[in-house]
């Protein structure tokens, strides 16, 4: 089936705004330190109830770096230090043995993903090591998912090896751009043949699926460029493709200043680029997730997103809706029935916490009433492409058109564009819609506007 007639570039360029992501809602910046520690435990053990013996999900924040990548976004560290990354995992372990037994036993993992930083500069010793901690640590379903970020420079097949020995069943791994002046420029050197040989290594190991990374918008990118590495990437054939915008933030990221700002493409540049990636990608037979996912028709998000079982989390689109996240190491992100936990930004933050054997919660949030009717809203049309407005006030025992009276109205531009059906009973994603879908969401985001007039926390939408 065909996604997209027409891509049209003034709706993009018209639409292009800072905006949230919404793998959370309420987002981050609304958390606060009046939810630490002892809320987080409190939640736990709450949702825990014998009602809420449904399946977990965890992760794994890794974020040792080799070099730094001058695009970077990441909450990452380089080092060349191996005690420094033994004497982290030694905290992971020490944080597992505080919030497992917190966990009802019943509860069995579904997912498990490491991220970082990088994952896979963790030697084979050090990979298998942590697996087995959190494998003895946690019951795990027999069909669990479990997931890691790697980067292809400097790996050797047997850190794949170690990988798939400790359970790992899927693989996500960056590739930006193969254009080596781009390469250059961003201070990540990663032939082709690197990530052809690294990939080979994956799927003769037996991964299930495999997951590239690209980023738009990274100096000296032109429309023929990125072209030409949309077009190795089909060759490869990958399971699920990312498309990310290149947020250049400098002054959330100093970092980001050893790129030039005057080698990126220009933002009427970026948009061509955009479009054109989606037209290639859509007529190799990728399916257009929504923001920045494709997939193989017959990939399971792809799946799960035509039987409505897809899901939004930290880690993006899942297809493992209703799983609590319990994140593990510095900065990241649980996600439980209706809180959020952030741990410790810095080490020694999170390693006193650990220490002192309290939860490293550092902010969090408990959503309110209101919050938990808006997150379903945006979460169902981020992830189904439509609302059923009488499931929701079923659920919720509200009336539709009366509580969302002012975020209708804003929806009226989205319709008379036909981004956008109202059919009575349902909104429709449709047509270009799904290229502007975080713009729409907003719609029903209750913070957005106050946000955005205090700081400028968001990358753009397209
Ligand atoms: S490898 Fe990943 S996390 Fe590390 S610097 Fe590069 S982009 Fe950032």
């Amino acid at each position: 089936m065909k996604q997209f007639d027409d891509i049209d570039i003034d709706v993009l360029r018209r639409y292009d705004k800072p905006g949230p992501r919404y793998t959370s809602y309420p987002t981050a910046p609304v958390f606060s330190p009046k939810f630490g520690p002892d809320q987080f435990r409190e939640e736990i053990i709450r949702t825990n109830g014998p009602e809420e013996k449904s399946g977990i999900s965890l992760y794994f924040h890794l974020p040792f770096c080799d070099t730094l990548c001058y695009f970077c976004g990441c909450t990452m560290l380089v080092t060349h230090s191996r005690e420094r990354i033994a004497e982290y995992n030694r905290y992971l372990k020490g944080e597992i043995d505080l919030l497992a037994p917190m966990i009802a036993q019943g509860r069995a993992v579904e997912q498990l993903q490491w991220g970082g930083g990088t994952p896979s500069y963790l030697n084979p010793d050090e990979i298998l090591g942590l697996s087995r901690q959190i494998r003895s640590s946690f019951r795990f379903a027999d069909d669990a998912e479990a997931g890691v970020e790697i980067d292809p420079r400097g790996l050797t097949r047997d850190t794949i090896t170690a990988f798939r020995e400790g359970g790992f069943n899927r693989i996500s791994m960056g590739v930006q751009d193969f254009n080596s002046k781009v390469q250059e420029a961003v201070n990540r050197i990663q032939p082709e043949a690197m990530t052809r040989e690294v990939i080979d290594w994956c799927r003769s190991e037996g991964f299930s699926s495999i997951n590239l990374d690209l980023i738009y918008g990274l100096p000296f990118q032109t429309l023929e460029s990125f072209g030409d590495t949309v077009d190795r990437i089909i060759d490869i054939s990958p399971d699920r493709i990312a498309v990310f915008n290149f947020a250049y933030v400098p002054w959330l990221k100093p970092h980001q200043r050893l790129i030039r700002e005057d080698d990126l493409p220009t933002p009427e540049e970026k948009l061509h680029i955009l479009k054109m990636t989606i037209e290639k990608l859509t007529a190799a037979g990728y399916w257009y997730i929504g923001m920045d996912h494709f997939a193989k028709p017959d990939d399971e998000l792809a799946i799960a997103q035509k039987t409505k079982t897809m899901y939004r989390n930290f880690q993006g689109y899942s297809t493992k809706a209703g799983c609590d996240v319990y994140a593990f190491g510095m900065s990241s992100i649980s996600q439980l029935h209706d809180s959020y936990a952030q741990n410790a930004k810095t080490l020694p933050e999170y390693y006193g916490a650990v220490n002192a054997r309290t939860l490293p919660t550092h902010v969090g949030y408990r959503l309110t009433e209101d919050d938990q009717i808006r997150r379903h809203v945006i979460m169902r049309l981020m992830c189904d492409m439509e609302l059923d407005r009488r499931s929701v006030e079923r659920q919720f025992g509200i009336e539709f058109d009366s509580y969302f009276a002012d975020s209708l109205g804003k929806l009226t531009e989205f319709i008379e564009g036909g981004f956008l059906a109202d059919t009575g009973d349902r909104l429709v994603i449709q047509g270009m819609g799904r290229l502007i879908l975080r713009n729409i969401v907003m719609a029903f985001d209750a913070y957005y506007e106050k946000m955005m007039k205090e700081k400028p926390v968001f990358s753009r939408t397209v």
